[in-house]
């Protein structure tokens, strides 16, 4: 097993680099969840809350969020907590309530595999496996999700480089699993004025870099409710393929991420702010604005 790892990487060497799998090429890659194309003409947005916490929860949840144009439902069931006597997620009882919301609503479904040895019980469930922020290097991960046919959502490490980041995506397609889409979700800074500092020059960068889909997480990117709206704008006018945000039915009683997380009535003004032109441009002719 360890010896076909490596016979392959010296195959791989050569012209395109060290990264030679994720590497830009002619054409962008279209990762599809289902019926879902993510990296095609349109941006998709990817809705749903934190954690699935009852049945009622996440099925009010996935009717309102398509009903606002959401094409996929997220859903935390084993949930990566900093402190450990933070609500850890339904486990097995939450995929199921999360299948079942997607079946309803008829909508694929994403969420966070957080162990090798989960990866089987969530990918009978789950459409497309998430990698959480704190597991974009876990190396045993990546190399068993890379066995699976399931697309990756793979977040990007709050302390990685964007080379990191490609390396960890780099795993996966090496080892067999060419359906990677990369998320942004914010970075450790200097700067504490929210959870954490969007790297949106990233995005527009590793979209040079790659031909992988690319999407933005605004809701861990930031914490903050009242901005998540235009920095999911931001994500798409710097070229990024679409969004995953956090909604709850009633966000003050959320029992992960809360303060990130958009009401139904929040969602459907992001979802409107999404389809309006940015802004006008002054110029010495009058306002510019695109066609
Ligand atoms: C999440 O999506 O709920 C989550 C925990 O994200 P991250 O791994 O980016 O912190
Ligand atoms: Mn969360």
């Amino acid at each position: 097993m360890h010896d076909t790892w490596a016979i392959k990487k010296n195959n791989n060497g050569g012209a395109k680099g060290d990264l030679p799998l994720t590497a830009k090429t002619a054409e962008n890659s279209i990762v599809w969840v289902r019926d879902v194309p993510i990296g095609g003409v349109a941006a998709v947005v990817i809705a749903g809350p934190c954690s699935v916490e009852s049945r009622e929860q996440i099925t009010e949840t996935a009717f309102a969020v398509k009903a606002s144009g959401a094409v996929m439902l997220r859903g935390g069931a084993y949930k990566p907590r900093t402190s450990p006597y933070d609500f850890q997620g339904l486990g097995v009882d939450g995929l199921k309530l999360l299948r079942n919301a997607g079946d309803e609503a008829d909508m694929p479904v994403v969420t966070e595999v957080m162990s090798e040895e989960d990866v089987e019980i969530v990918a009978d469930h789950a459409d497309m496996l998430q990698v959480g922020a704190r597991n974009m290097q876990n190396f045993a991960l990546l190399k068993k999700l890379a066995k699976t046919r399931r697309p990756i959502l793979l977040k990007r490490g709050p302390s990685a480089t964007v080379k990191e980041w490609l390396a960890a995506a780099e795993y996966i397609l090496h080892g067999g699993n060419e359906n990677v889409v990369l998320c942004e979700r914010g970075i450790k800074t200097f700067d504490n004025s929210l959870r954490n500092t969007l790297d949106i020059a990233a995005v527009a960068l590793v979209k040079e870099m790659t031909h992988l889909p690319v999407i933005v997480d605004p809701s861990h990117a930031t914490g903050k409710r009242s901005i998540i709206g235009q920095c999911a704008k931001a994500a798409i006018a710097v070229g990024a393929d679409g969004v995953i945000v956090e909604v709850h039915p009633r966000p003050d009683e959320a029992w992960s991420d809360g303060a990130q997380s958009l009401t139904f009535e929040n969602f459907a003004e992001l979802m409107a702010g999404m389809r309006a032109p940015i802004r006008g441009v002054l110029t010495p002719s009058g306002i510019a604005v695109a066609a």
